[in-house]
């Protein structure tokens, strides 16, 4: 009885597109989708009442590793579409690749997400959950994902389209609500989807609307707009998007009836939301609006920045609008630009590190009182392994729970001298590298082999092929020292040449490194997701990040490493130069001059290059020392400093992210 209440309850709050025939089972019960259906209410009622400050938060992305955080559970059978393919390994061990495939049998993420925006995003939303904040998130339902790499040698990197199916995937709904954005010259339409992002107690549950253009009465060219993600070969698609996300974004709140006090812009690409809200209004009310925007600028490279052509944006939006947008965001080069116009309309404005506020401030002189800064964080439920949970709760359970207060971290370094701790904290990433090998086992990766991993998006400032410049180094150090694993993942953006070109490159190199394999061992992997994310972070012994300074706004994977004890191998970039005086590995290579912004161009690839062997080889002699095929030296260094990236943990995850939030950003006591 109370649980037919709680779903009708529901059903009244949430217009969910035909519930009798596909959702009627999955929403029973007290349940959704296997979780508390309780949680969820408690959320969307808060979200209309007058009494909080309600927050939106706008992100053209949404990583929220849904096939292994608060997994939904669903009835039906998961659709083929949204299980992972199997995947190709490019290595210098050609015979294995042959021969074998890896399999990922699960379901797939979400697919709503590029790379460490989205990640951020989705971070930032399960932290809102677990603080209880009145928030919502506002995103597209990307009908096609972004998309699926697969190599292909003498080639480089293959997108292929990603189908996936709505209908079937686990915890998201299509709702009745339809809204319509007013162009220049047609109607928009859009229908609103529903996901719920669960607090790790499970106890509350914030929602994150998803607009989608896939519908009748739009046209063809109008159904595809919200295909795929981070489009850019066409200016009208690019474009529409940014209409799409901003103004189809703020008309989503208002039909669902949320009261937003704080609209949030993850990026400028949300910032026509403020336009959508300003129709009409006189100038000292548009002022008055600005106090609820804030804005999250996440880029100092150049082509990071959303710029439009006002013809462009002149026939796509009503005459009015135009204007508004030309009055906030034209720049010196005679373009709309995105950037401009959100701190323009913004009255909070933040950097997503120290260094990359001062890279801003040089960028956008105008605005520097405005432009704080806050770091980024991890979200620590979703990125400690199981097994380091278990070592935390084992070891730290004197200073408190490290679930529901990961601050306590910082208290790992009481435990320096514990012979007991040292010992189990080896043997916990022994566990989980050996997890990896078992998944690579038929490459033959051993466990008590010194490894590396470079993995993120495929960028030239990112610099991936850093470490293949000069092969014969790794070769000899190899020899010298003992064998070396490198594991590398990563994308490049579709129409990145350049990202592309290096994809090709490190084929390339790995090929001519056939012979060489016993003592170097190369593994390319496929299609850099969120799952294989949370393994290689948690399982190798080396987190490799070598960005160009000071080009990193902040980088976040280093973060997700440092919480399972793995160790950082990095230049002084983004977050990095606030923990460079906390042991959390070794620092290497070029650095910038602080007030002058540099070249992004000139990658200083042979000098870094050369400074990064010299580190590798500093790194893999102390390695050896430390673990001699298996014989461990518990007391050696390697492990105060895995004990000093874990203290650093207490720093750098979203919950101190979102203390520094509420106070610096959204004015929230
Ligand atoms: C964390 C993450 C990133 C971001 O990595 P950076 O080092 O910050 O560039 C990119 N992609 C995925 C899948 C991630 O999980």
């Amino acid at each position: 009885m109370e649980n037919e209440k709680l779903v009708s309850e529901f059903l009244s709050l949430v217009k969910v597109e035909d519930p009798e025939n596909i959702y009627a089972k999955e929403i029973s019960n007290g349940k959704y989708f296997g979780l508390p259906l309780g949680s969820i209410i408690e959320a969307e009622k808060r979200l209309r009442a007058n009494f909080e400050r309600s927050i939106a938060y706008f992100s053209m992305e949404f990583g929220l590793a849904s096939s292994f955080y608060n997994k939904f559970s669903s009835l039906r059978p998961v659709s083929l579409h949204n299980k992972n393919q199997e995947q190709e390994v490019f290595s210098n061990y050609r015979l294995a690749d042959y021969f074998f495939t890896l399999k990922l049998d699960n379901i797939i993420d979400i697919p709503l997400y590029s790379g460490g925006l989205g990640v951020l995003a989705g971070d930032t939303l399960k932290t809102m959950a677990d603080y209880k904040l009145p928030a919502v998130g506002v995103g597209m339902l990307w009908n096609t994902g972004y998309f699926r790499q697969k190599f292909w040698f003498k080639y480089g990197q293959m997108p292929e389209r990603i189908h996936w199916d709505l209908y079937s995937y686990p915890g998201l709904i299509p709702l009745k609500n339809r809204i319509k954005i007013s162009l220049n010259s047609e109607e928009l339409h859009l229908r609103l989807w529903k996901y719920y992002v669960y607090s790790y107690g499970q106890d509350y549950a914030l929602p994150l609307i998803l607009l989608d253009a896939n519908i009748e009465p739009n046209n063809e060219k109008n159904r595809h707009l919200t295909d795929q993600l981070y489009r850019s070969d066409d200016g009208w698609i690019k474009a529409m998007q940014r209409v799409i996300l901003g103004m189809g974004g703020a008309l989503a709140l208002k039909e669902l009836g949320y009261t937003i006090d704080i609209y949030h812009l993850n990026e400028g690409h949300a910032a026509l939301a403020f336009i959508e809200k300003a129709r009409k209004l006189k100038v000292n009310e548009r002022d008055e609006l600005k106090r609820h925007f804030v804005y999250t600028c996440h880029t100092p490279v150049e082509a990071g920045h959303d710029r439009f052509s006002p013809d462009e944006l002149g026939r796509l939006l009503q005459k009015d609008d135009f204007a508004l947008a030309r009055e906030l965001g034209l720049d010196t080069g005679g373009m709309i630009n995105l950037t401009l116009f959100s701190m323009n309309i913004a009255s909070r404005i933040n950097a997503v590190s120290k260094s990359h506020q001062k890279v801003t401030h040089i960028q956008f002189p105008k605005y520097k009182e405005k432009i704080k800064y806050v770091t980024n964080g991890v979200h620590t439920h979703t990125w400690i392994s199981d097994r380091f949970f278990a070592l935390y709760e084992k070891f730290l359970s004197a200073f408190g729970d490290v679930r529901a207060n990961p601050f306590i971290l910082a208290e790992v370094k009481r435990l320096r001298d514990n012979p007991e701790f040292r010992g189990a904290l080896w043997q916990g990433h022994q566990d989980n590298k050996s997890g990896l090998c078992d998944f690579l086992a038929k490459w033959g990766l051993s466990k008590d082999v010194f490894t590396i991993c470079w993995a993120r998006r495929v960028a030239a400032y990112k610099r991936p092929s850093l470490i293949f410049q000069d092969v014969e180094r790794l070769i000899a150090i190899s020899k010298k020292l003992g064998p070396i694993q490198i594991i590398f993942a990563g994308k490049a953006h579709p129409q990145d040449n350049l990202g592309f070109t290096y994809i090709n490159e490190m084929l390339d190199k790995v090929d001519r490194l056939n012979q060489a394999y016993d003592g170097l061992k190369i593994i390319m992997l496929e299609n850099y997701e969120i799952a294989l994310a949370k393994m290689l972070t948690s399982s190798v012994d080396v987190w490799l990040n070598n960005p160009l300074p000071p080009f990193e706004a902040s980088g976040t994977s280093g973060m997700k490493a440092i919480l399972n004890g793995v160790i950082q191998l990095t230049t002084l970039d983004g977050w990095v130069c606030e923990a460079a005086d906390k042991n959390i590995g070794k620092i290497f290579g070029y650095k910038s001059d602080e007030g002058k912004l540099g070249n992004e161009h000139d990658l200083h690839m042979s000098d870094d290059s050369s400074a990064l062997y010299a580190a590798v080889e500093e790194m893999a002699q102390l390695y050896y020392k430390t673990n001699r095929q298996g014989k461990v030296d518990i007391s050696s260094k390697w492990l105060d400093t895995m004990i000093d990236c874990i203290a650093a943990g207490a720093e750098f995850n979203t919950y101190r992210m979102l203390d520094e939030y509420k106070r610096l950003v959204w004015n929230m006591a």
